[in-house]
């Protein structure tokens, strides 16, 4: 069976003590949470310090937002993986759509950090998805099988082991319209069977695929009991360690298998 992992993307929210304090909520009340379920949550950079100390010892792991591919240098205002290692994070966010539309990024440039962040033992949660215009034009798997193939480039199965892929249609994220259930299992599905068929099948039935894009407790248990949807990453509903946790508890540990 695959684990199930419930993911939060604080993006730029939060100050120090309200980043703190969130984290210690979150671990405090996430006792009796079935072992199956992993937490993770993702601060801001400049309070990864303060939130990976209140962590420490604790089941919910810590996690960045992004970070740059080479390892030291003249890269203004970027962030490097072995940087993130050393405040103790275990997984990074790379491919976010707000990365890609609003900043800019490409699948080549994501490649190269995928890539870093692997070699530093990190583990990457690789995000795809479609806009609403490419999904009113049927373009969804197109555009998910275009960024999966562009952003793992040269990736052997080995490496792909070490990659957590998130299925977030980008009509869906921070916009309180989520996609239902059925849209959703079936871009897992087709995800999933395009894994195997590129790389291998039972690599595939390993990989966790996790769905984001407005992910609330009143919605998580249907999009969670799907087979193909391993977890979720959640922004919005993530700052709120209670809602968080309700979606955390909301996973139907037994499916997945
Ligand atoms: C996200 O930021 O990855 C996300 C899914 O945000 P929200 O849950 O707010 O839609």
């Amino acid at each position: 069976m695959r684990r199930q992992l419930i993911a939060g993307n604080w993006k730029m929210n939060l100050d120090r003590t309200q980043a703190v304090d969130l984290a210690r909520k979150i671990t405090q009340d996430s006792t009796g949470l079935p072992a199956e379920i992993d937490l993770l949550v993702c601060p801001p950079h400049v309070y990864l310090d303060a939130v990976g100390a209140e962590l420490a010892g604790k089941r919910c792991s810590l996690g960045a937002q992004d970070a740059y591919f080479e390892p030291a240098g003249a890269f203004t205002g970027e962030t490097s993986v072995g940087m993130l290692n050393d405040l103790g994070c275990r997984y990074v966010i790379l491919g976010h759509s707000e990365r890609r539309h609003l900043i800019g990024e490409n699948d080549e440039l994501i490649n190269k950090k995928v890539r870093a962040a692997l070699a530093a033992g990190l583990t990457p949660i690789l995000c795809v998805g479609e806009t609403l215009t490419e999904r009113e034009a049927d373009q969804t798997m197109e555009v998910v099988k275009s960024q999966f193939a562009g952003s793992l480039a040269g990736l052997d199965a080995e490496q792909l082991k070490g990659v957590v892929m998130a299925y977030e249609p980008v009509w869906a994220i921070g916009t309180g319209k989520t996609a239902t259930p059925e849209q959703a299992q079936a871009v897992h599905a087709d995800l999933r069977k395009l894994m195997a068929s590129v790389y291998n099948q039972s690599l595939a039935d390993g990989m966790l695929i996790l769905y984001g894009g407005s992910v609330k407790p009143d919605n998580a248990a249907d999009l969670l009991s799907q087979a193909d949807i391993d977890g979720a990453l959640i922004g919005g509903a993530s700052l709120d360690a209670s809602g968080f946790l309700a979606i955390a508890k909301s996973v139907p540990v037994s499916v997945g298998s």
